[in-house]
């Protein structure tokens, strides 16, 4: 371990873009396989790490549809969001805005009520043992169109769980125009929740634009292609919105051609408010950590650099004053012991 890998590692963090099912590790995949024998995921631990070994893009397709079809009611839910805190905690994670799709989970049968019980259950669970608080962002799985993007409304208004904060679409981008979905922004936005949409990942600036216009965005999931526009960086700095950026998401899913090809010194450089993420950590066998280190080596930054990225994601993140000002005390404790 290097001197900045430790440092990383130690570094109090919070992470802003990340998906729930994307996040389930092997070890929790194998817990969840082992209360579903029939499942088709492999049973031992070797076999298993070779299959969760990220190859192309339709390899992660295949181990997410693996994932989710393990999910089939709301104890899975309550396992798979409460050991998904632990290997978050392991990495010094504080705080996350956990990108759920309860849709998913409903369609296969899990009752609506059932499933928010289950993540609140583990979200008071995870902050009282483990120390990491999770809140939530329902994001409309934009490939089912636009009956999905009304009960994901639906569920988000009227079933409320308390950790919701934030509203987000994904899914693939080309095919479906981001401004379809206005109606059901404008419906969460009204009801208080925080417009966190993904746009520009695969298309260019224009769906980033229809994020901010349309949908209202605050902040943008991923948003690469924004580094195109100077325009639109330069809105994005001045208006504050910021990017979610996952560097080896965005290589995997050739949004960029390679890591020292990603955009993201372009952004930081332009006086965009930069986030670092990991999005599906281990299905890109990847984590924050490996993220940070990623990005401390294109930025060219040093502990006190990457602790200011740290402060970003914390900045950017729905935690109201005391919350951000108690986290950005521990990132500033964690240098300050580092350095004497
Ligand atoms: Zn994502």
């Amino acid at each position: 371990m290097t001197d900045l890998t430790a440092f990383i590692a130690g570094l109090p963090k919070a992470e802003l873009h990340v998906h729930h099912v994307g996040s389930a590790s092997p070890r929790i995949v194998a817990e969840l396989a082992a209360r579903h024998p029939d499942s088709r995921v492999p049973k031992d631990q070797e076999t298993l790490a070779e299959f969760f070994t990220f190859r192309d893009f339709a390899h992660f397709i295949e181990i997410y549809i693996a994932v989710v079809e393990l999910i089939r009611d709301a104890e899975d839910v309550r396992l798979l969001t409460y050991e998904v805190a632990r290997d978050m905690a392991r990495q010094n994670i504080r705080y996350a805005e956990l990108t759920v799709t309860p849709h998913t989970s409903v369609l296969r049968g899990i009752p609506d009520l059932a499933f928010m019980e289950a993540i609140e259950d583990a979200r008071t669970a995870a902050e009282r043992d483990l120390g990491v608080v999770l809140r939530w962002i329902f994001d409309i799985p934009g490939e089912l169109g636009l009956p999905a993007a009304d009960e994901t409304a639906r569920m988000a208004v009227d079933l409320r769980p308390e950790g919701l904060i934030g509203f987000g679409l994904g899914g693939p981008e080309i095919g479906w125009p981001r401004p379809q979905f206005k109606p059901y922004f404008d419906r969460a936005v009204a009801a208080g929740l925080h417009s966190v949409p993904h746009a520009g990942e695969t298309t260019g600036p224009g769906t980033v634009w229809d994020a901010i216009r349309e949908l209202r965005a605050e902040r943008i999931g991923h948003g690469t292609s924004a580094a195109d526009d100077p325009e639109l960086l330069a809105y994005l700095a001045e208006h504050r919105v910021p990017l979610e950026v996952c560097p080896t998401s965005n290589v995997a899913t050739k949004a960029v051609a390679s890591l020292d090809e990603h955009p993201l010194r372009r952004m930081v450089e332009a006086g965009v408010l930069v986030t670092i993420n990991s999005d599906d950590p281990p299905m890109f066998s990847t984590d924050l950590n490996a993220e940070y280190a990623i990005a401390a080596r294109l930025l060219d930054l040093d502990e006190a650099g990457v602790a200011a990225l740290a402060k970003n994601a914390v900045a950017a993140s729905f935690l109201d004053e005391a919350g951000k000002a108690r986290l950005t005390g521990e990132i500033d404790a964690h240098l300050a012991a580092w350095r004497g």
